[in-house]
């Protein structure tokens, strides 16, 4: 079985020109017959990954899947693009799940989605032997294992029962949230080799996140959602009181959002993530309930309203924003007494002492990860064991390192915070600690004779806040680890780290910042884009189907830059497969003809004969012609080991020399006429001081491009 004709089902099929690395070296795998574990990040794109080999294997491939929502989507959508797939679960009646279960047989399906349960069960065992099944997938494989977030006994069963199938299929696993004893874990029970385990890079380079550390909640949420009209997305609280509280708040505000939580009817649920998937309302206001069905691609930001419990939940909820590969942003409002509920939690669950403290270290990790000054994506992908050192340049800390900041040598403060734990014989939380340097006259600090100590007092003339505030982020920096004890209460202890900084061997510096004035914003309105919007949503409501299922948005973006106007153009837009250009190409084709006419752009097609692989080729056209194949600014700036304004640079020059560069695609258009008087009053020389005259939203690109814009309008 061939790669190549893997990649023609890939291009016919899903209409996508080539396979994502880390989806070429797990498909290739399976195809070889080995039992195969990828860890990719959300919207990696790991369905791919067996609904190719289940294409090109006999018979029909099992999914195993815990997200029975998420499975009648993934069927609806296969059935979309001319893949037979059905699924059995709960929803369905016995005549039904009968009747799927002949039809299989009978070899009317490929991919057949169940869930765990299903399999671990005697009465299936009999029908699954009888299955030609050769493939099985393992979908959210870290349910697999007790280290994992969200470990489910069923998932562990069925994993014996998979493997005394007499037909001995090749078994897939794939999670996007794995620690390295997770996989380990996974690995072993699966009985896969090192060789054929596969982790794609962890980062997901579209997502921007921030930590934005006591604000007020609810106004920081209203000032965010009128700065991004027209924006879905996603906020998370941990309680179904916070739910409802936001919700009425915004509501009341005037916006269109929805509640969801285990607490509402199963009708009013489903009308709000319908409504959600439909996108007939623009904000969702839930708990973590929510998601865990949702396939939705355009949310364009996730924000966490409380600390989540760990790194795992929290990566795998904000990253439900931008699955879709478009720029989206991830919040997390933070407040220093949202950890004592989660806290609480664990201290009083009845898990084993050893899960306790492995849940608390979890929870410990993700306060660090507020407190971190490093980059927050690296932060979350080191957690998941991935070590390449790289900064995002784009979250709330990468961004301050851009900004002004002062840098101070805290090793002194340091040392007396590390040699009071010392004292305190590593046996009391920071709270305490941090009472005693101050001197407090607390009696229980009196009762217990901390006031004898020699670091009592030592930092009288700093305030609680400021010394908490230093002690925090020396955990979060990893000097000190803050443990459970065996009765559950949170110990502040030295690290090999802050050794080395008692003996003098190692010097601590600290950054003092100003607070950041604004988010960075990814609103970038396009005219064209949401007329193509407007056909989609006549279409979905004409099939019933959700928005994204006709066409993403990135395929509605990629749309509105390359103007493709014939079908062979079309069919080169990623996302754009035969059967849906058969079912809806006409429609949205046509739209784009008479904006091409009505703006008088070139279309793609009349581009087209320019040679794509050329060692002469200019350096900006070989950019622009990955930025044909739907490539992002910092994609190419990767690929091509350039910088990203020198990539704007070659977009620019492009777009002057009369390539298809859609100019409203970098220009906020509520900004453009402001942008144009700016120049007229400061000339057009020299960026920064426009930069500096504009507001934070409009970035160097959109200056750059209303000034490409106008000299080619003067020039013509
Ligand atoms: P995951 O399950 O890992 O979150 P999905 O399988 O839902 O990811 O895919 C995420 C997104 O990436 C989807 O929009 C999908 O259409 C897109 N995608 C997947 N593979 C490719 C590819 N080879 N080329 C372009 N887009 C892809």
């Amino acid at each position: 079985m061939s790669l190549k004709h893997a990649e023609d089902l890939l291009q016919s099929h899903f209409g996508f020109s080539s396979f994502r690395l880390g989806q070429r070296q797990i498909v290739e795998s399976i195809l070889n017959g080995h039992h195969t574990l990828g860890i990719m990040p959300t919207g990696g794109g790991k369905s791919i990954c067996y609904q190719i080999p289940a294409l090109m294997l006999p018979g029909v491939t099992i999914v195993i899947s815990p997200l029975i929502s998420l499975m009648k989507d993934q069927v609806d959508g296969l059935q979309q693009i001319g893949i037979p797939a059905t699924f059995i679960n709960s929803s369905l009646t016995s005549q039904e799940i009968h009747q799927r279960i002949q039809e299989t047989v009978d070899g009317k399906y490929k991919l057949l989605y169940l869930a765990p349960e299903r399999i671990d069960s005697e009465h299936f065992q009999g029908i699954f032997e009888r299955l030609p099944v050769y493939l099985v997938t393992i979908d959210e494989a870290h349910c697999i294992s007790q280290w994992g977030h969200d470990f489910r006994p069923s998932y562990r069963s069925m994993v014996q029962k998979i493997r005394q199938l007499p037909r001995k299929p090749i078994i897939a696993s794939l999670t996007a949230t794995a620690t390295p004893a997770v996989k380990e874990d996974i690995a072993h029970l699966l009985g896969i080799s090192d060789h054929h385990i596969f982790t794609s890079k962890l980062q997901r380079a579209n997502l921007s996140f921030s930590v934005q550390h006591e604000v007020d909640k609810a106004t920081f949420i209203e000032s965010y959602l009128r700065s991004h009209p027209g924006q879905t997305g996603i906020i998370y609280c941990s309680t179904r009181k916070d739910v409802e509280k936001i919700h009425e708040f915004l509501v009341h505000k005037g916006f269109s959002a929805a509640a969801y939580h285990a607490g509402l009817s199963d009708q009013d649920r489903i009308r709000a993530q319908e409504q959600f998937s439909y996108d007939q309302i623009q904000t969702i206001v839930a708990t973590n309930a929510f998601g865990m069905g949702i396939d939705k691609s355009n949310v364009r930001f996730v924000i966490h309203f409380n600390l989540p419990k760990n790194l795992e939940s929290y990566y795998q909820e904000a990253g439900r924003a931008g699955r879709d590969g478009d720029e989206s942003e991830c919040i997390l409002l933070y407040s220093p007494e949202d950890i004592q509920t989660p806290r609480f939690l664990i201290q009083q669950s009845e898990l084993p002492p050893d899960l306790k403290k492995l849940e608390f270290h979890k929870l410990q990790e993700m306060k660090n990860y507020c407190y971190t000054q490093q980059c927050l994506q690296k932060t979350i992908v080191q957690y998941f064991g991935d070590d390449h050192d790289f900064s995002c340049g784009k979250c709330s800390n990468c961004l301050q390192l851009d900004q002004e900041r002062t840098e101070i040598d805290a090793t002194v403060d340091a040392q007396k915070i590390f040699s009071c734990i010392k004292r305190m014989k590593e046996r009391f939380g920071l709270t305490t600690v941090v009472k005693v340097l101050r001197g407090s006259n607390s009696k229980r600090l009196l009762q217990w004779k901390l006031d004898q100590l020699s670091t009592y007092g030592i930092m009288k003339d700093k305030s609680e806040k400021e010394i908490l505030a230093l002690s925090q982020w020396l955990a979060a920096e990893g000097y000190i680890a803050i443990v459970l004890s065996d009765q559950s209460r949170p110990l502040a202890t030295l690290t090999a780290k802050a050794v080395e900084v008692l003996k003098g061997e190692r010097r601590v510096t600290y950054q003092q910042r100003s607070v950041l004035e604004s988010l960075p914003t990814t609103s970038k309105i396009n005219e064209l884009f949401e007329e193509l919007r407007l056909v989609r949503r006549t279409l979905s409501e004409q099939e019933q189907l959700p928005p994204y299922m006709i066409f993403q948005d990135s395929t509605l973006k990629e749309m509105s830059r390359k103007l493709p106007v014939d079908s062979h153009s079309f069919l080169q837009i990623t996302g754009v497969g035969e059967k849906k250009y058969q079912k809806y190409g006409d429609a949205f084709i046509q739209v784009i003809r008479t904006y091409v006419e009505n703006h008088q752009l070139q279309p793609v097609h009349e581009l087209s004969t320019t040679p794509t692989t050329n060692d002469k080729e200019p350096s900006h056209l070989t950019t622009f012609h990955m930025y044909e194949e739907g490539k992002s600014i910092e994609e190419i700036a990767e690929v091509r080991s350039l910088h990203r304004a020198t990539i704007e640079d070659h977009l620019f020059r492009c777009g002057m020399e009369g390539f298809a560069i859609n100019w409203d695609l970098f220009i906020p258009k509520e900004y453009e006429a402001l942008i144009i008087q700016k120049i007229e009053a400061l000339g057009a020389h020299k960026l920064r001081p426009l930069k500096e005259e504009l507001p934070d939203e409009v970035d160097y690109m959109a200056i750059k491009a209303v000034i490409a814009k106008r000299e080619l309008v003067t020039s013509n």
